[in-house]
């Protein structure tokens, strides 16, 4: 294959990206210097070296921010007992532009589809269950925030959480709440506006 094909091809493994924005992509860079295309080739190469996923919330962040938890997870100022569940990074980081969110994140790294056979290789859940287990022994744990987008994946997601979390919190006085209300169907925490971000949260039930 050759390299304008084969990049192409490369870039519609990217999410949203059709053959034709692919295509976009590769002829923009024939168009720029080489300089600009070997700074873009080593910041992909170095991408993984650089980074690593945070011991407590399974967020990415820089290995240059030296310490096992990322900058939230170290934030004393945020509320340690609210925990918010989301599918991806790209998600955690639309809440925190938001703004009005001050407590703990997990992120999940994916969905549970409905026909998925195995959903613990899907999603984090066995860290999930263990970071709650410590939490709930810690007495760090008052409400647990499913922020999932509203399509059938996000939907099986909920339950398939809700499902695995029962056993976990039976008998205990700790609410789970969705951001459920407020969202429309199919809607995209990646991509929600503030106000919608706002209501979501207000109303979250
Ligand atoms: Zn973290």
């Amino acid at each position: 294959m050759n390299s304008i094909d084969k990049l192409t091809e490369l870039f519609t493994k990217f999410p949203g990206i059709g053959p034709r924005q692919a295509k976009r992509f590769v002829y923009f860079l024939l168009t720029r210097d080489n300089y600009f295309l070997i700074e873009l080739s080593n910041a992909i190469k170095n991408l993984k070296a650089d980074s690593r996923i945070c011991e407590s919330c399974s967020r990415f962040y820089s290995k240059k921010y030296n310490s096992n938890l990322c900058d939230i997870c170290n934030d004393k100022n945020r509320e340690s007992d609210v925990l918010m569940i989301v599918a991806k990074d790209a998600d955690l980081t639309n809440i925190e532009r938001v703004g009005n969110y001050n407590g703990m994140y997990f992120v999940l790294g994916g969905f549970v589809s409905v026909l998925e056979k195995a959903p613990e290789q899907r999603i984090r859940i066995n860290k999930l269950i263990d970071l709650l287990e410590k939490k709930i022994k810690d007495k760090d744990l008052k409400e647990i925030i499913l922020a999932l987008s509203l399509n059938p994946d996000g939907e099986n997601t909920i339950d398939y959480i809700s499902e695995s979390l029962k056993p976990l919190l039976a008998d205990k006085k700790i609410k789970i709440t969705t951001l459920g209300r407020g969202l429309s169907t199919g809607a995209e925490l990646e991509y929600l506006d503030d106000n919608t971000f706002q209501n979501a949260f207000k109303n979250r039930s």
